[in-house]
């Protein structure tokens, strides 16, 4: 008989109980460190004073009110995410899927403001996850997630990643925007590079585009900069943001330029949940933490010792690793093994992953993870390869 939670997920037979750190216990009594974060989610880890508090305080006197009202936590949150962005107005919502739903939205729209109704078409790039809404899996684009979801949405052109001519070449009368993962995750980790980036910027301003940037994983300080694109120092139009952001409540942003957002107006869109005073109070702790003085710097340097750590993993067990990749605490071991058994061989050892695309492991710790930590997870990821090892050499 089936499951009264949908079968969509196939779940390792583990439940936790309760978390402190980075460190989750499960209701069987085993203790994990973990690097996987909720898929990048839980910024500061888990049972965090600062934001149980807020969570707690704000639950006390107003939870939700709608969006026909003021919302002050709204108000502080945009403000501050508009004084530490490129952006002047955000909209909230509460998923990834949700935020770049929005951003579509906006590109379109500015566009049709701006008298090119014909310019509705996005520019997306292979192997990218945009999230498994309706059009986000269009604009995702990956067979598998569509196969039996028909039909299709239209209005998404995709070309691969890094290749600024094969970008040249897609553009049409019909392109309203380019859109893309700084860092692709979902996918395996794999980078659009700086040069890429700034060559994207340029070729929306010579053509009257629009550049989205997703940053649902790679976002507030998951790279050492509260936006991935900033290493590019590039000037986006658009960016989505989630995941990081509630560090474990649910809470999506769309940040953007005047340009676009003052075609939202009202009765353009709307959203019951989006930016209720709990979610924005859960946002505004999580940045108290993000946006202190020396935390990116922190992170920087945890996840530059991390990546030599992984590097050095790699060289040691050739047979399991192929390659370790990514920047601050977004980081990715391309397996020569099946990614699943790695997982599950990294899970026996207490330490908690995600296996992305590519056969890759994704090690997205939360942003609070000390060099111990990650010295910690590198002990147990050894031991896990040694135990592959042995377990490859008696099967041959
Ligand atoms: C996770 C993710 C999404 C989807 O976010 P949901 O909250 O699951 O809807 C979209 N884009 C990227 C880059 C993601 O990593």
């Amino acid at each position: 008989m089936i499951s009264t939670v949908m079968p969509n997920y196939k779940r390792f037979n583990i439940a936790f109980e309760h978390g402190e750190g980075l460190w989750l216990t499960g209701t069987d009594g085993r203790r994990f460190l973990d690097f996987g974060a909720g898929i990048a989610v839980s910024s500061l880890g888990h049972a965090h004073p600062h934001l149980v508090k807020a969570i707690a305080e704000q639950a006390q006197r107003v939870m939700h009110v709608s969006n026909l009202y003021r919302i002050p936590q709204a108000e502080a949150l945009a403000d501050r995410l508009v004084a530490h962005s490129f952006a002047d107005s955000v909209l909230f919502c509460s998923s990834g899927a949700e935020a770049n739903e929005v951003l579509v939205k906006l590109i379109r729209r500015a566009q049709y403001k701006n008298g090119h109704p014909e310019r509705n078409r996005i520019l997306c790039f292979h192997h990218a996850f945009h999230g498994r809404t309706l059009a986000m899996l269009s604009a995702t684009g990956n067979p598998a997630y569509l196969e039996g979801f028909g039909p299709t949405v239209d209005g998404f052109d995709h070309v691969p990643l890094n290749d600024i001519e094969a970008v040249k070449a897609a553009i049409t009368p019909e392109t309203a925007g380019i859109f893309l993962e700084p860092i692709q995750g979902e996918s395996g980790i794999h980078p659009a590079t700086p040069e890429f980036l700034r060559a994207l910027r340029a070729l929306c301003d010579e053509k009257g585009l629009y550049l989205g940037i997703d940053e649902v994983q790679t976002g507030i300080g998951r790279t050492g900069r509260l936006f991935a694109h900033e290493h590019a120092g590039i000037i986006p139009d658009v960016v989505s943001s989630a995941k990081g952001l509630g560090g474990g409540f649910p809470l999506g942003a769309v940040l953007a330029r005047e340009e676009l957002a003052k075609h939202l107006t009202p009765g353009t869109h709307g959203n019951t949940y989006g930016g209720n005073p709990l979610a924005c109070a859960a946002g505004l702790a999580v940045l108290d933490v993000i946006l202190k003085p020396g935390m990116f710097d922190q992170i920087t340097k945890v996840g530059s010792r991390f990546g030599d750590m992984l590097d050095k993993i790699v060289a040691d067990f050739p047979l399991v690793f192929q390659g370790a990749r990514g920047i601050g605490l977004m980081r990715g071991l391309h397996c020569r093994l099946p990614v699943s058994d790695v997982v599950s061989a990294v899970m026996n050892e207490g330490l908690l992953c995600v296996a992305a695309g590519d056969n890759v492991v994704r090690l997205v710790p939360p942003l609070i993870a000390t060099e111990e930590d990650c010295q910690e997870a590198c002990s147990r990821i050894q031991r896990a390869a040694h135990t592959l090892m042995t377990k490859q050499e008696k099967n041959a």
